[in-house]
């Protein structure tokens, strides 16, 4: 009979095992992104499909499940170090989680998921809401059916946001978005009907030729502290962030000639996120307390380095010699004022991924309350283009001229990501409670963006939120950091602050 401490490190090499695995399937994933020729698609797919499998047998491996139970009554569950507790009570939790649903609906998910994604492009490309809609409300079913045998004991859509938002609950977040809510659509309006608007000019109409903008990213990247030794950044059409390892996080990013933010924000973004993830535990990668501890977490990190540091005037006065060395034509007769004032634009329009960040959250938030009034049953999917379009014009003052601006537009439902959508504002909600405690722990953090010092917010992130890894859920983590319920009041205070002077409010 091994003893718990033996039985832990079988545990660990076991979930070690599942963290190599499934850098292997990130790998593949990175490359069919990035790198890999079109017309490799079908064997890609196939070493996917393999690979899945592979990594399904072992994450539900039952001797792993006998292990993890025999340790959960040992006395290292309640005795062990603070990550060894964690390590323990985490990993049954999504052992459990895993071995509750059926094969049946895993296979059954997977399949209808992807073929909604190809129905899905389809229907997008010609604004066909009918095509999708039967698509759209097999997956909902069968989400729903995933929420009862995962997690009977929670609330259908809370157990679907648990896989990506851990403790995350309906009932706490609708009131936080709610008060967001109440506080944006008049800023927005405002906005509309202001006099005075940012001159975005220097932005819109030069050249920034993109070999400069490669290096001026990088030099970027680098001076927020993303280690390039551990790390690289390529091209994509779509940026994401991924780790291949513990000593490997790929950022990828996109480049527009005429329109510099698209690759700088684009790679701060990713650069965030990738920062979260070089900070993690090395010793326990893959394992809990080496692991993120929601998206919702991930994306605050991301949204901190984008707009909180990247969109602030302090960042610009350290940013602007250096863009100006990069980009003499563009910029020669411009100053550092001039190009953060030009980033302060807020303009309503249809789509997500082209928001501005103060309408950004907007778009989440539809989502959100749509979502969640399908998952408990008081909208049918059919209903949906209507509903859409409804809060769109309240929210937007627009109506979407076709469904492809509207309900059709992301990917998230087709792809089975249902619950998903909250966790982009919760992260900007994280970064800017986050980022007021900073400022409050660290004295002027303006003086020091100023002078291109990042080094004191990131240790500051470093010791509160990264090295915390999956120990403490969002909110506990947030508010341990922050000394402060969580609350949408910092986010809304920091949008009116930096975005009504631009519109002279
Ligand atoms: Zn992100």
């Amino acid at each position: 009979m091994p003893t718990p401490a033996e039985t832990f490190v079988a545990v660990r090499e076991h979930a070690r095992k599942n963290a190599l695995l499934a850098t292997i399937d990130a790998a593949i994933g990175w490359d069919e992104r990035t790198m890999m020729p079109l017309a490799a698609g079908a064997w890609r797919a196939e070493q996917a499909a393999e690979l899945a499998a592979v990594v399904h047998r072992h994450r539900t491996d039952a001797a792993q499940g006998a292990r993890l139970e025999e340790l959960a009554a040992s006395p290292l569950a309640t005795a062990g170090t603070p990550a060894e507790q964690a390590t323990i009570r985490l990993l049954k939790h999504d052992f459990d989680k895993q071995a509750r649903l059926p094969t049946r609906l895993v296979e059954e998910l997977a399949r209808t998921t992807v073929e909604a994604q190809q129905v899905w492009s389809l229907a997008k490309a010609a604004s066909d809401w009918p095509k999708l809609c039967p698509w759209l409300e097999r997956v909902f079913a069968l989400k729903r059916e995933q929420a009862a045998c995962q997690r009977p004991d929670l609330d259908p859509y809370d157990a679907l946001l648990d896989d990506y938002e851990p403790g995350g609950r309906w009932r706490a977040i609708a009131p936080r978005f709610a008060d967001l809510r109440s506080r944006i659509v008049p800023l927005v309006q405002a906005c509309a009907g202001a006099t005075r608007r940012p001159d975005d000019r220097i932005l819109t109409e030069r050249v920034y030729p993109v070999p400069a903008q490669q290096e001026f990213v990088r030099q970027v990247a680098a001076r927020i502290g993303f280690d390039f030794e551990r790390g690289r950044l390529d091209t994509t059409d779509h940026p994401f962030c991924t780790s291949l390892g513990p000593d490997d996080c790929r950022i990828t990013t996109r480049w527009d000639e005429r329109f510099l933010p698209t690759a700088l924000f684009g790679v701060l973004h990713e650069a965030g996120h990738g920062l979260y993830d070089q900070g993690l535990l090395r010793e326990w990668y893959g394992l809990p307390p080496g692991e993120a501890a929601s998206l919702g977490i991930h994306e605050s990190q991301s949204r901190l380095w984008e707009n909180l540091v990247g969109r602030s005037r302090a960042f610009w006065e350290w940013c602007f010699p250096l863009a100006r060395a990069a980009f003499p034509q563009a910029l020669a007769d411009a100053d550092a004022a001039r190009v953060h004032e030009a980033l302060l634009v807020v303009k309503p329009s249809f789509i997500r991924v082209e928001a501005d960040e103060v309408t950004y959250n907007l778009h989440v938030m539809l989502r959100f309350d749509l979502e969640r009034a399908v998952v408990h049953g008081d909208l049918p999917v059919a209903d949906l283009p209507t509903a859409w379009n409804e809060r769109f014009a309240a929210d937007f003052g627009l109506r979407p001229p076709d469904d492809a601006h509207g309900v059709l537009q992301d990917i998230h439902w087709s792809a089975g990501l249902i619950g998903y959508f909250p966790t982009y504002t919760l992260g900007n909600l994280y970064a800017a409670q986050l980022m007021a405690a900073a400022e409050a722990r660290l004295g002027d953090l303006p003086a020091a963006f100023a002078a291109g010092e990042f080094q004191p917010l990131l240790d500051w992130l470093r010791r509160e939120v990264h090295a915390v890894g999956r120990l403490l859920e969002s909110e506990p983590l947030v508010e341990r950091a922050t000394g402060q319920t969580v609350s949408a009041d910092w986010l809304a205070r920091s949008l009116v602050d930096r975005y009504g002077p631009a519109y002279g409010l």
